[in-house]
């Protein structure tokens, strides 16, 4: 579905973003994954050795758009194009309101915010120049509905979506399809973090009747890269088994 086509996904060293440049690797694309650091990025290059002639990793501050747009510089320079940016890459928070401190909640805006913007503005410039593009961003269920503590995280998820719904009005004149993918709970290193009596609690009451797996939020992510998306832009596409929290 992806053959040819040329993506990052930051974040991609594990949980949802490894297994999307995973799914993008098995349709066909050339992958760049980013991490925050050298050593867990090839970490998970070497579980990819299989596609190593289209698979890299590159890791600049996400917040600094001058090392974010010579990493992306680079993987057009390794693979010739620059087609799909998933901006993957989150942290969440549980910290109460009264325990919150700003250097914390600064945190949070940074990598889930801050850097949906600059890797945004970094690879529209590069699809700009080539005629096109696709952006996904990670938003959440709780981007929806709040929860009930850590209020940094679903603060950062809603701005997503209103990032993504206003870039999918700007850039689509450069033929540039913005969407986000807002999963429930996903099993991956995020939710393991969580104390067990409340991953069962909400895993109850999932209609699905189970968690999510990161591929099934991948498989959205695979299906708004691809051409079969070619008419779908500024959506939130939730992956949560009708969860709500
Ligand atoms: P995870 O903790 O397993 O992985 C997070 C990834 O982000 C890692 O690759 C990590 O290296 C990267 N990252 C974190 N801080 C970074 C930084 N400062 N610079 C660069 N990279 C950084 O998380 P996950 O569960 O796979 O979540 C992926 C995305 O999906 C996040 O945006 C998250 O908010 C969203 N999400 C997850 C769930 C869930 O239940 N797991 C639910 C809804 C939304």
């Amino acid at each position: 579905m992806l053959k040819g086509k040329t993506a990052v996904v930051t974040g991609g060293t594990r949980g949802i973003g490894f297994s999307i440049a995973k799914k993008y690797l098995e349709n066909g694309a050339n992958v760049a994954i980013t991490g925050s650091r050298q050593e867990t990025v090839e970490k998970a290059l070497a579980q990819l050795t299989e596609y190593k002639e289209r698979v890299m990793g590159v890791w600049p501050d996400l917040c600094s758009p001058e090392e974010t747009a010579a990493a992306f510089a680079s993987v057009r320079e390794r693979f010739g194009s620059f087609d799909i940016l998933a901006n993957n890459a989150g942290i969440s928070s549980r910290t109460s309101l009264y325990e919150y401190t700003l250097d914390e909640f600064s945190k949070i805006l940074d990598i889930n915010l801050k850097a949906v913007f600059v890797c945004s503005q970094a690879a529209a410039r590069l699809m700009k120049e080539q005629g096109g593009g696709v952006i996904i961003n990670a938003s959440s269920m709780v981007g929806e509905y709040g929860q009930p503590s850590g209020c940094g995280y679903p603060a950062t998820k809603f701005a997503v979506n209103g990032l993504t719904k206003s870039l999918a009005r700007e850039l689509a004149k450069d033929h540039i399809r913005v969407n986000a993918v807002a999963p429930g709970v996903t099993k991956t290193d995020m939710v393991a973090a969580l104390p067990r009596e409340m991953v069962e609690r909400i895993s109850a009451g999932i209609p699905l009747g189970r968690p999510g797996e990161p591929e099934d939020v991948a498989n959205a992510y695979l299906y708004l890269a691809s051409d079969m998306a070619s008419y779908v832009t500024g959506i939130v596409l939730r992956v949560d088994g009708a969860a709500m929290t």
